[in-house]
């Protein structure tokens, strides 16, 4: 039996590997483990909690210091250990989190092999997203195994010099996750809106947003709304400080728009499927309207994920309040036909196979 272990330290991680985790434990050939590193400690055990996926390891980290750096060492230091007692024969690492990439190099540097699901994302651009380019970037150097959800991540990589036959295109597990959720298998609550009303989902979580450009993000989403009578705005906070604080300082007396609690996954997904529109700097949200055929807003001025461009759902707004503003507006107009336009789900990012094609792969390999 193949020993592995599969690590994740965020919510994003737990939502698109335990498809996978459960994937992997049907199987006989391997004998699976899983280590959760406190990156974002509760939202990664309800997620995992959804799942029924029970974590072998759990690692706290510090988290009362800000810098990447600290976090990163302490996440290199802390699986390093666990690595060189466990000595799993695969080391299973998702994305770009400083989890993937610390965890990725502490694998390397005890000898053991790493796979890398969504491997090849690029915006080629290291200060965007920051730090994650980065990471990606790394794990593609010392990965064994290279999962590419798309056509587009799978060229990135060959361009890029890695092994062709160290390739696969598997879609994303994201998009396992989302048809998990969406068939009721995982449970969670509808909300019933009244059906005149359009609702619009915002979320904003990246470093680069935070500051300056979030509040702007507000002001622009705040702007609409108030122009907007049959709109009503949903806002999850991420559980981060200062984008609480930011928050509450541009949206207090706000009418129709709705600060709340970040939903569990599975009631997000619902949300998501019942909105208007979506406004967001998220990765892996890309990923869910693009599936499901929502029209999105991205608040950001360059995406890895620019095969959702191209199949027409996502539009790129930049991080501007006047950018921002202007394309919402004009998707809110009433019979808009660019909206009309870009209201059509598609399967390029996966079509909720690509934990068992991973899981074929390595069982095939080992
Ligand atoms: N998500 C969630 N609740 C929320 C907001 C997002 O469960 O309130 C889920 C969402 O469905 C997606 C993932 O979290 O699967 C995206 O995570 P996030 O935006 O934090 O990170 P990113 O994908 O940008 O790395």
């Amino acid at each position: 039996m193949k020993r592995m272990m599969i690590i994740m330290g965020t919510r994003p991680e737990a939502i698109k590997l335990c498809p996978l985790v459960l994937e992997l434990k049907k199987r006989d050939r391997f004998s699976v483990s899983v280590c959760t590193v406190g990156q974002h400690s509760d939202l990664l055990k309800d997620v995992l909690k959804i799942f029924g996926v029970t974590a072998d390891f759990c690692l706290e980290i510090d988290r009362s210091h800000p810098s990447i750096g600290v976090l990163t060492s302490q996440i290199m230091e802390k699986v390093g250990i666990l690595l060189s007692g466990e000595k799993p024969e695969l080391v299973v690492v998702q994305g770009d989190t400083a989890t993937a990439f610390a965890s990725g190099l502490a694998a390397f540097y005890e000898g053991i092999p790493v796979a890398h699901v969504e491997a090849g994302l690029r915006t080629y651009r290291l200060d965007a997203p920051f730090p994650e380019e980065l990471h990606r970037r790394a794990l593609s150097l010392v990965a064994k195994y290279h999962f590419a959800p798309t056509a587009l991540s799978k060229r990135n990589l060959l361009r890029e010099g890695i092994a062709e036959d160290s390739v696969y295109k598997t879609g994303n597990t994201s998009v396992d996750a989302l048809r998990m959720s969406l068939s009721g298998a995982l449970g969670g609550v509808s909300t019933c809106f009244p059906p005149n009303v359009r609702l619009l989902l915002f979320t904003a979580h990246r470093r680069e947003s935070l500051g300056a450009p979030l509040a702007g993000m507000l002001r622009a989403l705040r702007r609409v709304v108030e122009e907007t009578p049959d709109v009503l705005a949903l806002c999850p906070l991420h559980p981060n400080p200062e984008i609480r604080r930011i928050a509450n300082e541009e949206l207090f007396g706000a009418r129709r728009i709705r600060v709340i609690e970040p939903p569990s996954f599975v009631d997000f997904h619902r949300l998501l499927s019942q909105s208007y529109l979506v406004l967001t700097d998220s990765g892996g949200i890309q990923e869910e309207t693009v599936t499901l055929g929502i029209p999105t807003v991205v608040m950001r001025y360059s995406s890895e994920r620019t095969e959702g461009m191209c199949a027409g759902v996502l539009r790129l707004a930049g991080s501007d309040e006047d950018g921002i503003y202007e394309v919402v507006k004009r998707l809110l107009e009433k019979d808009s036909a660019e909206y009309a336009a870009m209201k059509k789900p598609s399967a390029v990012f996966g079509d909720g196979r690509a934990s068992v094609r991973i899981a074929d792969l390595l069982e095939k390999s080992s």
